[in-house]
């Protein structure tokens, strides 16, 4: 089978041996389709992963082999995450499933980029539904990347009807805005391209460039990691309002002030990966067309991976889809 695996500052098409079950509990899937994140992103450019990696997780497959006491069966077309929580431990307990051992250490395999993968029986059980029919592929793709933000959003725990800024109006940006207008929230949308506040504008929601912002906000969404964008947060975020600070920044310096938190009295919160729950409400939210993907993203082949990667990091695109 191919896999798409990191090479130094490349990702090459290789092959690899095919995945069976071989008595394990769990299935094979054979990858229709996998969103290019955000963080696989990082993780390739900063060399977080080593030589060999197969990065990918947002997949659509289709199950080949299963041995597996949940109903799936052999044919059905899925959508799945890749990490689960153990709903026991203390990170569990308070909530920060993200921050569970068990959570980071659990993945598909061998990645998402790549024809085959095994998915285990927790996998099964816990975070893969059946691709709803009314969804496309690439539009299922969106499962996990939505499954995060309705994590978030849950997080900043909002009263129906505050105003919201998003800053940054990249694909995150832009399923955030319209996340938290299915939440009741009344919501603002800015960046610096016209091309992207254009698109939120037609999703009818509000958006404005950076520059023509105005007002107070009792939250702000960081989908934005420029070190001016904490700039932003800081000025339009009102006296005891809410920073939810959801991408990295390019320096590990970048600091939201302690006496603005202090005087301010303002909550500063991160917000990271998905619980099972979460990525449940986010299959709800595209699956009634609360959260419309039509559009963002832009298709490339396995073999073109590559560039999906240099479109993804220039800008020139808001979303790479992996055709597989
Ligand atoms: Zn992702
Ligand atoms: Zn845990």
């Amino acid at each position: 089978m191919k896999t798409a695996v990191i090479c130094d500052d490349k990702i090459v098409i290789q092959s690899a041996s095919e995945i069976t079950l071989n008595g394990r509990l769990g299935a094979v899937v054979r990858v229709l389709g996998c969103g290019l994140c955000g963080s696989d992103i990082v993780k390739f450019v900063h060399k977080i992963s080593k030589n060999g990696t197969v990065l990918g997780h947002e997949i659509v497959a289709q199950i080949v082999e299963i041995n597996s006491k949940t109903d799936f069966k052999t044919g059905d077309i899925i959508v799945t995450s890749h990490h689960i929580p153990c709903g026991e431990c203390v990170y569990c307990k308070h909530g920060n499933v993200s921050m569970c051992e068990h959570f980071k250490s659990t993945n598909i395999r061998p990645g998402g980029f790549s024809e085959l993968v095994y998915l285990s029986e927790e996998h099964l059980q816990n975070v893969a539904h059946i691709k709803p029919d009314n969804l496309s592929n690439v539009e299922a793709s969106f499962y996990e990347p939505l499954g995060c933000i309705v994590r978030a959003v849950k997080r900043a725990n909002l009263l129906n009807g505050d105003r919201v800024l998003v800053v940054g109006l990249g694909s995150i940006g832009i399923l955030t805005a319209q996340a938290l207008n299915a939440y009741g929230m009344n919501v603002v949308g800015c960046d610096l391209l016209p091309e992207r506040i254009e698109f939120l504008s037609k999703l009818d929601i509000d958006a404005v460039n950076v520059r023509e912002l105005s007002g107070e906000f009792d939250a702000i969404f960081m989908t934005s990691g420029a070190d001016k964008a904490i700039d932003t947060a800081l000025k339009y975020v009102r006296n005891g309002g809410k920073i939810l600070v959801f991408s990295s920044t390019p320096s590990d310096l970048a600091a939201y002030q302690n006496n603005e938190i202090y005087y301010r009295e303002l909550t500063v919160m991160g917000s990271y990966s998905p619980s099972p729950a979460d990525l449940k409400n986010s299959l709800e939210l595209l699956s009634t067309g609360k959260v419309n993907v039509k559009g963002i993203s832009t298709e490339y082949k396995l073999d073109d991976i590559q560039q999906a990667f240099d479109d993804t990091m220039s800008n020139r695109i808001m979303k790479a889809y992996i055709k597989i």
